[in-house]
């Protein structure tokens, strides 16, 4: 049986680091390197592994990463403060607040402080409305990883039908604004919707985010459709996706993998919108 493309999340990053070279170029003219801040609190064994590799791809991209970790016991007032100083900070670019907070930090509110310019996660109400009026921001690093991912692998997204499982803030809904955007026709699948398959037999693009370990399966897949694998799942067999892989890539044209896929084109994404955003920074001064 013929088997779909592999897209590997490394290959599509090699393709975007060459358009972020020339940003880069840019900034280094004007004496800038883009510096992402990541404030880490507590030492959640998971969290700490995914800040050191967003260090690695950050630093590997041409940024440089600044680390601030603090302990539990840090006061709410004391965690806005240092964002506060962070925002006013002509060398920082982007912050990223790691998850998870202190039961008594309010995470929202943390996140709504970080100024919209260096609002790299793209979470931020402005950067949403953005996305959802189609304006330039600063859009969440996975689904925009996603978009990237099919741009650079020059797949054809006008007039196809994109299904999307999952209704997320995190991924759901801006990959499906972020298609709408690039002319698809999107429907949006969730936990309450009926006749799920149905709907996922009729994707051109499939895009599979709804934290189900292997729930997409073939008999759901049609025959020569792009699947994209967003879960991430720990087992003991080491990391899967939403995406029973091996029963899928006999019908999907290109599928992508985990790990190796999504989660790559989301850190490379996070690199992006700081060189973005200090490349907006330089335009904000010039225009100031
Ligand atoms: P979430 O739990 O916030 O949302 C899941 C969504 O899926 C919900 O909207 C829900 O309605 C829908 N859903 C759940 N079960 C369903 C079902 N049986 N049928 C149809 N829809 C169903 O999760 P999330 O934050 O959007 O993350 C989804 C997955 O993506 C998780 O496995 C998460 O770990 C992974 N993730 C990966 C990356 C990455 O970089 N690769 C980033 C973020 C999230």
């Amino acid at each position: 049986m013929e088997q779909g493309i592999v897209l590997k999340g490394k290959d599509i990053v090699e393709l975007m680091k060459i358009d972020m070279k020339d940003d880069l170029l840019i900034l280094d003219k004007a004496g800038i390197k883009p510096c992402l801040a990541v404030i880490m609190v507590g030492d959640d064994p998971s969290a700490v592994a995914y800040v050191r590799m967003v260090e690695r791809r950050a630093n590997q991209d041409g940024l440089e990463v600044k680390i601030l970790l603090y302990d539990e016991d840090i006061s709410e007032q004391y965690l806005c403060d240092v964002v506060h100083k962070l925002n006013t900070d002509d060398a920082i670019h982007g912050i990223l607040i790691q998850m998870p907070l202190p039961q008594h930090i309010d995470k929202k509110k943390i996140k709504d402080i970080i100024h919209p310019t260096k609002d790299v996660d793209g979470f931020h109400v402005v950067n949403a409305g953005r996305l959802y009026m189609g304006e330039q921001g600063l859009y969440p690093c996975t689904p925009y990883g996603i978009i990237h991912m099919l741009n650079y692998a020059n797949i054809d997204i006008q007039g196809k039908h994109a299904v999307v499982i999952g209704r997320s803030l995190v991924v759901g809904r801006p990959i499906a604004m972020l298609l709408l955007e690039q002319n698809a026709t999107v429907s949006i699948c969730h936990s309450k919707t009926e006749n799920l398959s149905s709907i996922t037999k009729q994707a051109d693009i499939l895009i599979a985010a709804a934290g189900k370990k292997h729930m997409v399966t073939s008999d759901m897949v049609k025959k020569g459709a792009i699947v994209i694998d967003v879960g991430i799942h720990v087992t003991e067999n080491g990391i899967t996706g939403d995406v029973d892989f091996d029963d899928v890539v006999n019908v999907a044209s290109q599928i992508t993998p985990v790990p190796g896929g999504v989660g790559t084109t989301t850190l490379a994404t996070l690199s992006w919108n700081t060189i973005k955003a200090a490349i907006a920074a330089i335009h904000d001064k010039i225009n100031a």
